[in-house]
């Protein structure tokens, strides 16, 4: 047996360097570039970056938050997204402990906030992050532990579904697009990982957040509400508290 902290801090450091992938990756794919070639490179001067000043979290820090050649700041989004993918990787392993579910966790939450980001950034949905999801989430299935594989099929079948009636019953009423392709892959994919009921409220909590958070800023500035953003929270909650919102709701609203 080994020592849960061990397993914690070994999944931690993991997530850092995973956060540091995810990093290229968010801001690579939507632009349909490669995440190996070039190397990591400083965006204002070129100059490549150091493996030792690419340590995540800690090559930010030594540099003083500046790339060693032109001086120019390095965003802050770089190394906090290390430590947000460190600290998930860490806490799911502390949570689930040595486990298929810990990694099989870790991993739905490290692509939910890959879409988060591209989404933020590019209003783009990487089908590396939506299709490859799918793919992955539909192999873990057979796994021990978590969702079965009839699950995850169904799943990924209602949430492309689903969604897919939105987009075309939104283009029907609206005259535009109402949903894009990438939501609609994406939901396939959180199907795969989460299954049918894990769907619905997946679907529930993005449009109440959604509203709630964008709505009011999409009325006034005429800004694109980036769905993904709001669907990728609502399933990361749904993930980890799906029950307890479900039985919550059975009993204080539904007085069953
Ligand atoms: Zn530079």
């Amino acid at each position: 047996m080994i020592d849960p902290w061990i397993v914690s801090v070994l999944a931690g450091m993991l997530g850092l360097m995973l956060g540091s992938f995810l990093n290229v990756c968010t801001i690579r794919w939507p632009q349909d570039e490669s995440v190996v070639f070039p190397g990591s490179h400083c965006p204002r001067c070129g100059d490549p970056i150091r493996w030792y000043d690419n340590v995540p979290v800690l090559g930010y820090i030594r540099l003083g938050g500046r790339c060693r050649a032109c001086k120019e700041p390095i965003s802050l989004q770089y190394p906090l997204v290390e430590a947000a993918t460190g600290l998930v990787w860490a806490g799911m392993f502390s949570y689930a402990g040595l486990s298929w579910e810990a990694m099989r966790g870790a991993l739905f939450l490290t692509i939910l906030f890959g879409i988060a980001l591209s989404d933020a950034r590019f209003y783009i949905i990487p089908d590396q992050f939506s299709l490859g999801g799918l793919v992955l989430g539909l192999g873990l299935a057979f796994l021990p532990g978590g969702i079965d594989p009839m699950g995850a099929f169904l799943g990924a079948f209602l949430g492309f579904g689903l969604l897919q009636f939105v987009a075309v019953a939104g283009k029907w009423a609206f005259k535009k697009d109402a949903m894009g392709g990438g939501d609609i892959k994406m939901m396939a994919m959180v199907g795969s990982f989460l299954g049918m009921p894990g769907v619905l409220l997946t679907i529930f909590l993005g449009a109440l957040f959604g509203s709630v958070i964008f709505g009011p800023i999409s009325w006034k500035t005429g800004k694109l509400v980036p769905f993904g953003i709001f669907l990728a929270a609502g399933a990361a909650v749904t993930y980890g508290f799906g029950p307890q919102i479900v039985e919550w709701y059975a009993t204080n609203v539904l007085h069953l």
